[in-house]
C-alpha cells in the first residue's frame, strides 16, 4: 500500500514545530476543548480532565477490535490516553478515563511505542481519547516522523472538541473518528456533563470533514477521511434520528457511520434506570432503518 500521510510534509517543512509551539501555548490557559477551563496546565494546574503537562498513557497494543478497515491483517496500533474531557456516567472504559489508570510518559516513550506498533505491522496509529493531550501527541509525532513513522494517524475521540483547535490540526491527522453521542442538551448534561455537546460536535465534525473528506479505503484499509461512530443507547437517550439526519444533511450521505450495538451499563449507569440495561434489538434495528431512510449507506 502506498500511503504518504501529510504530516510527513509538515514535519519536513518545519511547520509541525510551529504548530506544536502554538498548541502548547494553549495549555497556559487551557482551552483545548469546549470546557475552556483556563487553567495553566504547564504550571501543574488541573482542569476538568485532571491532566497537566505530562502525557499519561494507559496502554498501547495491536488492536483487532476496531473497524475492519482500521484493523486489516496486522491490527490498528492503538494508544490509550488516560483521563477524558467528557464525564460519561456509563463510560465503558472508566478505569482509564475516570479513575486515572495509566503511567506518566515522556514524548520519547510515546515515540518508542509508535515505532514499535509500526514494526508489528499495524496499519495506523490510533490515538484513543486524545483531545486533552493534543500538544504532547503532536510533539511526539514530529519526533517519530524523524524516526521513520509513516503510518496514517487516527484521532479517535468522544466528539466534544473545540473546532478552533481542530483547525490547527489540519494536515496532521489523516483519519478523524469522532463518536456522536447525543443530540439532546438535557441528556448530554445529565449523562456526560456537557450541555453544549451537540453544538460543539457539529462545528468540529464539519471542520474534520472539511479537512479530510469522506473515508477513503485502499485495498480494504482506511487511509484518510472521516469515520463516525454512533453508540445506540437504550430508550433513545442519544437522539439517534437527529444525529443521523445531521450527518446525512450537513456532512455527507457518503459518510462512513459505524452504528454500534455494544452499549452495556457500566460505571454509574446503575444510578439511572433508563440507561441501566442493554439496548433492545428492536431499538438498534430502528436506528439502522432511520440511517437508511436518511440516505446513509456506509459502515453499518
Ligand atoms: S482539555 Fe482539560 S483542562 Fe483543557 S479545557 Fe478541556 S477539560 Fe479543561
Amino acid at each position: 500500500m502506498n500511503v504518504s500521510p501529510s504530516y510527513i510534509k509538515l514535519h519536513n517543512s518545519g511547520e509541525l514545530t510551529k504548530r506544536i509551539e502554538k498548541l502548547y501555548k494553549i495549555l497556559e490557559s487551557c482551552q483545548l476543548c469546549p470546557r475552556k477551563c483556563k487553567v495553566n496546565r504547564l504550571n501543574g494546574e488541573l482542569g476538568f480532565c485532571r491532566s497537566g503537562k505530562d502525557l499519561i498513557i494507559s496502554s498501547f497494543y495491536q488492536h483487532f477490535g476496531e473497524e475492519k478497515e482500521l484493523v486489516g491483517q496486522y491490527g490498528s496500533g492503538a494508544v490509550f490516553l488516560t483521563n477524558c474531557n467528557l464525564g460519561c456516567a456509563y463510560c465503558q472504559n472508566y478505569e482509564v478515563s475516570h479513575l486515572g489508570e495509566g503511567e506518566k510518559s515522556s514524548k520519547e516513550d510515546l515515540v518508542r511505542q509508535m515505532i514499535h506498533l509500526k514494526t508489528l505491522g499495524c496499519h495506523n496509529i490510533n490515538f484513543v481519547t486524545p483531545t486533552h493531550f493534543i500538544p504532547q501527541i503532536v510533539e511526539a509525532v514530529d519526533l517519530a516522523a524523524k524516526e521513520g513513522l509513516d503510518l496514517p494517524l487516527v484521532f479517535n475521540c468522544g466528539g466534544y472538541e473545540n473546532a478552533e483547535v481542530i483547525k490547527m490540526l489540519e494536515g496532521i491527522f489523516d483519519i478523524y473518528m469522532p463518536d456522536i453521542k447525543y443530540a439532546d442538551a438535557v441528556n448530554a448534561k445529565k449523562y456526560s456533563n456537557a450541555e453544549d455537546y451537540f453544538q460543539r460536535l457539529k462545528e468540529s465534525v464539519k471542520e474534520m470533514h472539511r479537512q479530510v473528506g469522506d473515508l477513503e479505503i485502499k485495498d480494504g484499509i482506511a487511509v484518510k477521511g472521516l469515520l463516525i461512530r454512533h453508540l445506540v443507547l437504550p430508550n433513545d437517550i442519544a437522539g439517534s434520528k437527529k444525529i443521523l439526519e445531521f450527518i446525512a444533511k450537513e456532512i455527507s450521505k457518503d459518510s462512513y457511520v459505524n452504528i454500534m450495538d455494544q452499549y452495556r451499563p457500566c460505571y454509574k449507569a446503575v444510578n439511572f434506570a433508563e440507561i441501566n440495561r442493554y439496548p433492545l434489538a428492536e431499538e438498534f434495528n430502528k436506528v439502522i432503518e432511520i440511517a437508511r431512510e436518511s440516505g446513509l449507506h456506509r459502515g453499518f
